[in-house]
């Protein structure tokens, strides 16, 4: 293995673990680990101590600063950053683990994890079913699945969700169904038990810790009616509900009139906003004993929507009043009236089947380039093997560092205090800005545009700048210490802080784009706008921002060398910036400094600069303290300080004619860069290279790249373009709005000719061949179906009220821009190849791409039996900046193309030298096998290392790619999603342009995940910031990335082959961005399903001033697609039923 410095961590010392074998059966849990899961002190201080007591006796006795814990996933939740000195661990308390059932009921011990509950509840069910009111058991059981994850459920317990739910406020989902179904509660308080009402429980003051929740009991009713709901980003996994709800309801018939009624009804709410789940008892009193007609429906949910109301500052509250009152409409209107009912449609049998397919055709011309050959690596990365930047065992005395960051966004900082509370003994140093040292500079990043600071200086100029960096023992301590302290902040006499940009554009306060950089306009737009039928004037399109969400978070490990040298471990898209940032910072020269990257858990763009002040700082700091600094960016702090994909502000004037064709496009675009340059200023070029994928005629426009006091934005995949695809789409989608047409039909009539596309595209557009936008639109309406399911979600559409189909098929012209690579190949003794490049593995195949370009272009000496073989015998390194320079970004989607080509020279070369003593050796003996021929050129002194940069010219350095998606979704809801906003992507196909792909296996995973995470921007992730600009989307809990959930339900990608491309590398293309853009197909369709419901509203008699223009924001989460499908829409329909039919009042 190559040298990472300490990697003899591997098997330096002798594991006890014993050696996995499948033929053995199990595994064992090992026996010398079993000891030490038996000590008290399992938390790695003398001074705290876990007990287990065997019985609650055991538990009377014992004192002090004490935590109850079952699965202790509480701690998950509650980030706790000071610990009790005792944790009880309740598990071993037999009362506590008990299950037991009889026939009034079950009753679940408190220590029961929810996975075990689910079991007892299924059988249960299974054994008491010939009662009705057995259901509860299994309705519960079902909405239980969809807590949490499984570890989740096999950890957590009952009682400790309760004891959440009552003392800290959890939105439980399990306190709402109990209390729908009407449970009781045990309590042990000393030595007394006490049985209350899980409504009484919840209702009391917060548990005290000397008291225990024993258990739970759920009654079994003879025969009701139960039904549980849940309205959560996600259906299943890790999503906190917005609102959920258990009814409970026991029915007769009305001897007159042979209607329903309710004899008793329990309505619980929950998770919406208020301190814990309730009983919604006015709501209840109004229906018991009640005929329930369409008129006391229409009452019990207006009287549900005054009851179901969240604390001020929940987020979203009018929606999840709206959704509540959605529930009980779903539950009560079969029993009210057949005609209000909820209508169910069979148009959806096909929706349930889940399918995949992944269609490229093989080229086997270059073997074993273009084969769809495993991922290097994936073996150890599956295996856990792999060593990333953070596996690097710690260097002794290694200390850890974390960032203390500002919450303010414009302030004085008169100093930090280590807040008394974290352990002074921890903390080994606060480096800030003083602490450069001399001939250095407070440099933190740098690129082409400049540099940004390492440290604020006195002043902090946005929430989330890097104040300090805080260095201690372990990272748990650093972590703690640095979110306890203090910082003493200043705002007087201070100008108030730039936060939007309108305010920036108020105070001018821009970045410089360079002339080279700045677009070119296209025509005369005034000129454009006098040929068009229709003009539609300064409409409005706002985009977010995106975290990129990597699984690993940003590492490095900084380790001082001798004569003032410093080795630096970084987990880096772009090691030779980090390298110069570092040895500027500490004031070396750049020949002082080494930084190597391995492999990187993902960058996305985010461990492009942003990766440099991390690296950076513990430099600074292992230079300060002459001991070696580590850093894994905790979560939440990475979230803060990321700042992510720039968030736009776009105001556009179109004109077109009547038939959809556009003649004019003029847009202002405010982009919002944050503090420092960043790569801010090629985002115009990013935006309008990608929203010049139709022909609008006459281009004209203006754009400012804003800075304002946010944190800086740095390049997110597929910067600027994404935003200027998306754009593009809200234009066309506008457009079709207005003329009340369909918006794929504009689409199409406004794609590229090639000659509009010479002229949109001058730098880059290819010959004619090369244009395959339209070839892939027939084509893909084809194998997608498009026409036949257009009328099939039509039809749909008619038949269905509360759940609407949309379908939309995007295009995407994407330009790319081929940047120089490094690359050296050097054949071993033994015939090993390694091979070093400038590009860093990001889990992109990058390094699979280069092996398999190795193999082809070495096996070109064509000695004996040599393809297969090849592939084997090469090994991609670490990219270590002394050893090959000028590594640059790995960006922009190109960087393995790049990277092939530079080893692809290298391989001519070494060809070249070696082609005559092959030739020679080959008369000699008639066969010649590849390891005796470098042995022999060993021997005759032949070089068999090289290196290249490889550098296409301006000429073709750019060229255009090409794809398009279709996608279906299901919106707004049938049964439970209606009335939730809640969207399903049913099937997305897509067909994408690779060129020749180097390799359909790595370009697939590429164009899916693309897409997918694509699919998190437009649908799913809520940045959030306050009112200072701080982001408060800072972990999981918040910030909702896709999961198996998301992705849709039928997914075919296929790889277009597009032939010869004189110009590209084998003639492949990119696919590591583009493919992204894409995912803006589901919002269209998003919308088509809105509109489709928005029309519905209509047609009951509701009219807003936006009709069929409304703006669906981005992401279109459930509130967002709610809000537009109508927050009252069930208010709407039953007065509109009521008024215009006759229904029973
Ligand atoms: C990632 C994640 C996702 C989740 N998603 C959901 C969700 O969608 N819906 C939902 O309802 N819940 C959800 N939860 C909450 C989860 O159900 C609870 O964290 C879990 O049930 C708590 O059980 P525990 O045994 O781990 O409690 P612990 O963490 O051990 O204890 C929790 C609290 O209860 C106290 N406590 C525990 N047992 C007792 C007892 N018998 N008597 C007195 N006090 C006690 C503890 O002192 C502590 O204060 C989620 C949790 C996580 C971590």
């Amino acid at each position: 293995m190559e040298d990472l410095g300490f990697n003899s961590f591997c098997k330096t010392k002798e594991s006890r673990m014993p050696v996995y074998d499948n033929n053995q059966g199990i595994s064992r849990f090992p026996e010398f680990l079993k000891s030490e899961c038996k000590s008290n002190l399992l938390l790695g201080s003398e001074k705290l101590r876990w007990l287990t007591p065997k019985a609650f006796l055991e538990l009377d006795n014992i004192v002090g600063l004490v935590k109850l814990v079952v699965g202790n996933t509480s701690a998950g939740y509650y980030k706790e950053l000071e610990n009790c000195d005792t944790y009880i661990d309740l598990r071993y308390i037999p009362e506590l683990s008990c299950i037991r059932r009889d026939p009034v009921g079950i009753e679940i011990g408190a220590a029961v994890t929810i996975s075990k509950a689910i079991c007892a509840l299924r059988e249960a069910f299974r054994i008491e079913s010939p009662s009705e009111g057995a259901i509860v058991y299994k309705k519960i059981a079902a909405h239980m699945e969809k807590i949490g994850t499984k570890f989740v459920q096999n950890t957590g317990s009952i009682g400790g969700n309760l004891v959440m739910a009552q003392r800290e406020h959890f939105p439980s989902d399990i306190a709402t169904i109990l209390l729908g179904a009407g449970a009781f509660v045990n309590i042990r308080s000393g030595t007394a038990y006490e049985t209350v009402s899980l409504e009484e429980f919840l209702e009391r003051p917060h548990l005290d810790s000397k008291s225990v929740l024993s258990s739970v009991k759920i009654p079994l009713y003879r025969k009701l009616l139960f039904e549980t709901y849940r309205a959560a980003p996600r259906a299943h996994g890790n999503a906190l509900a917005y609102v959920n709800a258990a009814f409970l309801a026991e029915l007769s018939s009305c001897g007159s009139s042979g209607g329903a009624v309710l004899n008793k009804c329990l309505l619980a709410f929950g998770a919406y906003g208020k301190k814990h789940a309730i009983r919604a008892r006015e709501v209840e009193k109004l229906l018991t004993g009640r005929v329930l007609t369409a008129r006391v429906l229409y009452e019990a949910i207006n009287l549900v929507k005054a009851t179901v109301v969240p604390e001020e500052g929940t987020g979203s509250e009018a929606y999840r009043s709206s959704v509540a009152v959605g529930f009980l409409f779903e539950f009560l209107s079969p029993l009210a009236d057949a005609t209000i009912g909820i209508s169910r449609c069979t148009l959806s049998s096909k929706d349930a089947e889940e399918n995949y397919e992944e269609v490229f055709q093989l080229h086997i011309d270059y073997r074993p380039v273009g084969e769809p050959i495993v991922t290097s690596g994936a073996a150890l990365q599956a295996s856990g093997e792999a060593v990333y930047a953070d596996d690097i065992p710690s260097p002794e005395n290694c200390l850890h560092g974390s960032f203390v960051y500002s919450t303010k966004p414009l302030a004085r900082v008169r100093g930090i205090q280590v807040n008394p509370k974290s352990q002074s003994n921890w903390i080994s140093g606060l480096i800030n800005y003083k602490d450069i040292p001399k001939g250095g500079k407070n440099v933190g990043s740098m690129t082409i545009f400049g540099s940004e600071p390492l440290f604020a200086d006195d002043f902090t100029q946005c929430a989330g700048d890097r104040l300090a960096f805080l260095v201690a023992g372990t990272q748990k301590e650093a972590d703690v210490a640095s979110r306890l302290a203090i910082v003493n902040y200043d705002l007087e006499n201070l100008e108030a802080p730039i936060l939007t940009v309108e305010d920036a554009v108020a105070r001018s306060s821009f970045f410089q784009v360079p002339p080279f950089l700045y677009p070119k306009e296209v025509g005369d737009f005034s000129k454009g706008m006098a040929e068009a039928d229709h003009q539609i004037f300064s409409a409005e399109v706002k985009i977010d921002s995106q975290y990129y969400f990597y699984m690993e978070s940003q590492t490095a490990l900084a380790v001082p060398d001798e004569d003032n040298c410093m080795v630096v471990y970084s987990s880096s898209q772009c090691p030779e910036y980090v390298h110069a940032t570092i040895a500027q910072c500490i004031g070396v020269p750049e020949h002082n400094v080494r930084v190597i990257t391995r492999r990187v858990g993902g960058g996305f763009g985010g461990k492009a600069i942003k990766s440099m002040p991390v690296a950076t700082a513990c430099a600074l700091a292992a230079h300060v303290l002459r001991q070696p600094v580590r850093i894994y960016v905790n979560r939440k702090t990475d979230m803060i300080m990321a700042g992510g994909r720039h968030p736009m502000k776009i105001t556009y004037s179109v004109g077109f004619k009547s038939t959809g064709k556009i003649t004019a496009l003029k847009l202002d675009i405010l982009v919002d860069a944050g503090i420092y340059t960043d790569i801010s200023p090629v985002i115009p070029s990013n935006f309008m290279a990608v929203l010049r994928k139709y022909d609008w005629g006459a281009l004209s426009f203006d754009i400012k790249v804003c800075k304002t006091n946010t944190v800086s934005r740095s390049a997110m995949r597929g910067p600027g373009e994404v935003q200027g695809s998306y754009v593009a789409e809200a234009i066309i989608e506008n457009i079709a709005s207005t003329l009340s047409v369909n918006a794929d039909c504009v689409r199409k009539i406004n794609l590229h000719t090639h000659d509009s596309l010479m002229l949109f595209h001058p730098d880059s557009s290819g010959e004619v061949p090369e244009y395959t936008l339209s070839l892939i639109w027939e084509k893909l309406a084809q194998s997608s179906e498009y026409s036949q399911r257009r009328e099939m979600v039509s039809e749909f559409n008619k038949c269905n009220v509360w759940k609407k189909r949309g379908l939309s098929c995007v295009p995407i012209v994407h330009e790319l821009i081929v940047r120089p690579a490094p690359g050296r190949v050097s054949i071993l003794r033994d015939g090993s190849i390694v091979v070093e490049v400038g590009g860093i593995e990001l889990g992109q195949g990058l390094w699979t791409k280069v092996k398999q370009m190795t193999a082809f272009a070495l096996g070109l000496i064509k000695c004996d039996a040599l393809e297969v073989d090849l592939l084997e015998k090469v090994r991609i390194i670490q990219a270590d900046t002394l050893s090959l320079i000028q590594g640059g970004f790995t960006a922009g989607s190109t960087t393995s193309e790049s990277s092939c080509e530079a080893v692809r020279l290298c391989c001519e070369i070494l060809v070249e030298r070696l082609r005559p003593l092959k030739e020679k050796l080959k008369t000699e003996m008639g066969s010649v096998q590849w390891e005796m021929l470098i042995q022999q050129a060993h021997m005759q002194v032949v070089n068999l290392s090289t290196s290249s940069y490889s550098g296409p010219d301006f000429s073709s350095n750019r060229y255009l790619t090409y794809g398009a998606a279709v996608s279906e979704v299901s919106s707004i809801q049938v049964e439970v999603n209606l009335l939730t906003g809640g969207t399903t992507i049913l099937r997305s196909d897509i067909l994408y342009d690779c060129g020749r792909s180097l390799n359909p296996a790595v370009d697939l995973g590429q164009i899916e995940g693309a897409y997918v995470q694509g699919i998190g921007y437009f649908m799913l992730e809520e940045y959030t910031r306050n009112s200072d600009g701080l982001v408060t989307s800072d972990g999981t809990w918040t910030y909702k990335i896709p999961t198996v959930d998301t992705i849709p339900k039928q997914f075919n990608v296929e790889i277009l082959s597009s032939g010869n491309h004189k110009n590209r590398v084998l003639s492949s293309k990119a696919c590591g961005e583009p493919p992204l853009l894409l995912a803006s197909s589901v919002h269209c369709a998003t919308r088509a399903a809105v509109r489709a419901a928005r029309e519905q509203l209509q047609s009951w008699g509701y009219h807003d001033e936006y009709g069929p223009t409304f703006n669906l924001e981005v992401p279109a989460v459930m509130p967002t697609v709610k809000e537009q499908c109508g927050l009252d829409n069930v208010e709407t329909y039953m007065k509109w039923k009521m008024s215009t039919h006759r229904v029973e009042q």
